[in-house]
């Protein structure tokens, strides 16, 4: 007798397949089994979706002729219908085929080996049991706030989202959780992400002194973009057979196969790295919380500065209102009573016109480094889409039609609205004043390394060496291994002053901060990006979480942080001097919420990429007029085309076209139906490169 039975593959994205097709096998295998077959002349890795029809008749040859499975991979156990429907929802939420999802899931050495090698890779030994080297550590008493904390975990069902300032001892919890996991079931096992490969390190080292003396060194594998093929596939292993106890990874761990998962961690959970931003475009904060629920495992969101979405989700019932569906854990202090910087702020605009950097923060700056202290200065060189400015009256290039500001193309020299498409041709002078001098804000940072170097040109360190300025930044750091030589010589002291974006103000724990400085944060408050100010507001938190991380250094030296801003009474400013998340995420979803803006929306973008920008936007807008009837219908909004704020990448020309949606099943109702529309009009739009749906973007 033989069955039939359906295998996802990788198919090309566009190839009309849709991931699952049929073979032929005298086996009956278990869903998840991983198989290999052909497909063409090649053969491919693939995973067994469903189970295969039983009975002899459903069995019974089809008038097709269908091809045999051509081998098992003997010694892996099928993956778990859990993480079955964990790819299956990530598909169609994300709008990608199952296949894509499942093979970009799995580690690709599961493919790239042949029978012969995947034979001799299994009689390899799996298990290289290494005694723990190191210190059993000292194991602190949680303090008042982390017990409550915790029992307030162990007692509810979650998701929590624990919102706790830096250094309020949030790893510590997530520590004293995982063990209570790990204590009370043998195969229980527990996923814990972070948002970047250069925070894995120390996080692992932590779990790792943690839990090696009891559980092992083996107990905790990583996942992460670095690790060659070979780590990949044994830490995957490790995880798949259940007997790495801990998971600790980047986005792309969420699909780690994990039999025993009880309980997951998202460190930093506001991170945009979560979303991946190519391919099947997940959040992995998201589909951690799916996956928590789908398993019964319990979720741990961290963070100091939540994102909004998770800040509403986790809002406090209020008179009629119930509360949202994840459950708020605040832990407001520092341990050791750590004293948080003041914040000040200088007014640029009393400051001499093009001014870098002010008088009197300089004056700081000399005052610190000459005492051996280190300043971080950071700088918002993201790229926020260029917003016009008037530099006498404050003019901004606001969109008449929506609340959001224009944005500066230069190209074609035109303002444009991303939202409504409303574009009109760059004024000559301020519309508002009639000044001449108009810019882009944020400009003016490319020099500012060289610039600092001559302003400090007289300063000497305590042991009268001149000082040293470093950058980090993407450029800087393009090489591989460079971002940790410089971190190291950071760390080491080497580098009184360092200049950067925001990968220094990411949880690097720098000892002898005491001072930092944000020069240019207003291009962010402008922004036609309406998520701009809250990552503004959590990277200055996080910046001036970096400054008197060290007791010592706080006694001697009270630390500060910063600002300087053309608009200092910001309420954005205001709530960051007070260290008030709270009140700055209060302000801010008032004004989404006026704005029907996420996360009291659901939003989806298509991007289209061609030869000429007719062509993409031809693509859209004949995609929206496909689509108009049923929008209509379940109340979808579909905005017009325009061209992306980087609207020529290579001579590839970019559009894309917002879609927009108070209620998200209906969203993805309307996305599911008009998918088979975008397909179909390919054919009719040859010029049309490529084209693709983010669903959730977080930039626009
Ligand atoms: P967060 O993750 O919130 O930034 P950590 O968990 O890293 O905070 O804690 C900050 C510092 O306080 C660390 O050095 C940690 O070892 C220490 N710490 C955390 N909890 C306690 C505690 N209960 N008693 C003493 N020290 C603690
Ligand atoms: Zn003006
Ligand atoms: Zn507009």
């Amino acid at each position: 007798m033989s069955y039939l039975i359906s295998v996802m593959l990788q198919t090309p994205a566009h190839s009309g397949i849709g991931g699952a097709l049929t073979y032929e096998s005298e086996v009956a295998h278990a869903p998840g089994t991983l198989v290999r077959v052909p497909l063409g002349n090649r053969e491919l890795l693939g995973v067994v979706w469903t189970a295969p029809p039983t009975s002899a008749e459903a069995a019974s040859p089809t008038s097709m002729q269908l091809r045999a499975i051509a081998s098992v991979l003997e010694g892996i156990a099928p993956l778990s219908a859990h993480w079955r429907q964990l790819v299956q929802f990530a598909a169609s939420y994300y709008q990608r085929s199952v296949g894509e999802v499942a093979l970009a899931a799995l580690p690709s050495q599961l493919r790239d080996l042949s029978t012969e090698q995947w034979a001799r890779r299994l009689k390899r030994k799996l298990k290289t049991v290494a005694a723990y080297e190191g210190a059993a550590p000292a194991i602190p008493t949680p303090t008042a706030e982390q017990a409550r904390v915790l029992a307030d975990i162990a007692a509810h069902k979650g998701p929590f989202l624990l919102f706790g300032n830096t250094g309020s001892g949030k790893t510590e919890v997530y520590l004293r959780a995982a063990q209570a996991v790990l204590e009370s079931d043998a195969h229980a096992q527990i996923l814990v992400m972070v948002p970047e490969i250069n925070l894995t390190p120390q996080l692992e080292e932590r779990f790792r002194a943690r839990f090696a003396p009891q559980w092992g060194t083996d107990c905790l594998v990583s996942m992460h973009s670095s690790l060659t093929p070979a780590q990949r596939l044994k830490n995957w292993l490790a995880a798949h057979s259940g007997e790495a106890r801990i998971v600790l990874g980047t986005r792309m761990a969420v699909f780690a196969s994990m039999p025993g998962l009880q309980l997951i961690v998202i460190d930093e959970e506001h991170d945009p790295s979560y979303k991946q931003q190519e391919g099947a475009r997940y959040s992995a904060r998201d589909l951690a919380v799916y996956r928590g629920q789908l398993e019964g495992a319990k979720v741990i969101l961290g963070s100091a500065t939540p994102s909004l979405e998770s800040w509403h989700h986790s809002r406090p019932a209020s008179g009629a209102e119930p509360a949202g569906r994840y459950l708020r854990l605040a832990m407001p202090s520092r341990v050791g009573q750590g004293a948080l910087p003041l914040v000040r702020r200088v007014d640029m605009n009393r400051q001499p016109y093009k001014t870098v950097f002010s008088n009197h923060l300089l004056d700081a700056m000399r005052e610190r480094v000459t005492r051996g202290e280190q300043i971080l200065v950071l700088l918002n060189r993201r790229g926020y889409a260029p917003v016009l400015h008037c530099h006498d009256c404050g003019w901004k290039s606001e969109c008449p039609h929506c609340s959001a500001f224009r944005v500066f193309h230069k190209l074609d020299r035109t303002l444009r609205c991303h939202h409504c498409g409303f574009t009109q041709p760059v004024p000559r002078a301020c519309p508002s004043c009639g000044n001449l001098d108009i810019s882009p804000l944020g400009r003016g940072t490319e020099q500012l390394e060289e610039h600092l170097a001559e302003l400090l040109a007289d300063v000497r360190r305590p042991d009268g060496q001149p000082i040293r300025i470093a950058r980090i930044d993407a450029d800087s750091t393009r090489l591989k291994g460079e971002l940790e030589r410089q971190l190291a010589e950071v760390h080491a002291g080497a580098v009184d002053v360092l200049v950067g974006t925001q990968m220094i103000a990411k949880g690097h724990d720098f000892r002898r901060v005491t001072l930092v400085a944000a020069l240019n944060p207003d291009g962010a408050l402008f922004s036609s990006d309406f998520r701009a100010p809250e990552r503004l507001f959590s990277l200055l938190m996080q910046a001036a979480g970096r400054a008197g991380r060290d007791a010592t250094m706080r006694m001697v030296s009270p630390c500060e942080m910063w600002v300087q801003s053309f608009h200092p009474m910001h309420p954005l400013f205001e709530a960051l001097k007070q260290h008030n998340y709270p009140a700055f995420a209060e302000q801010q979803l008032k004004e989404r919420e006026q704005a029907t803006l996420p996360p009291f929306s659901f939003q989806a973008l298509v991007r289209a990429e061609a030869r000429s920008q007719e062509a993409a936007q031809a693509f859209l807008n004949a995609a929206r007029d496909a689509g108009a009837a049923l929008a209509d219908e379940l109340l979808v909004d579909l905005y017009p085309a325009v061209p992306m704020t980087i609207q020529r990448v290579a001579n590839i020309e970019r559009a894309q076209m917002l879609i927009e949606c108070t209620s998200r099943k209906a969203l993805q109702h309307f996305l599911a139906h008009w998918q088979a529309d975008l397909h179909a009009m390919r054919s009719a739009h040859r010029q049309v490169i490529r084209w693709a749906v983010d669903v959730d973007p977080l930039a626009i």
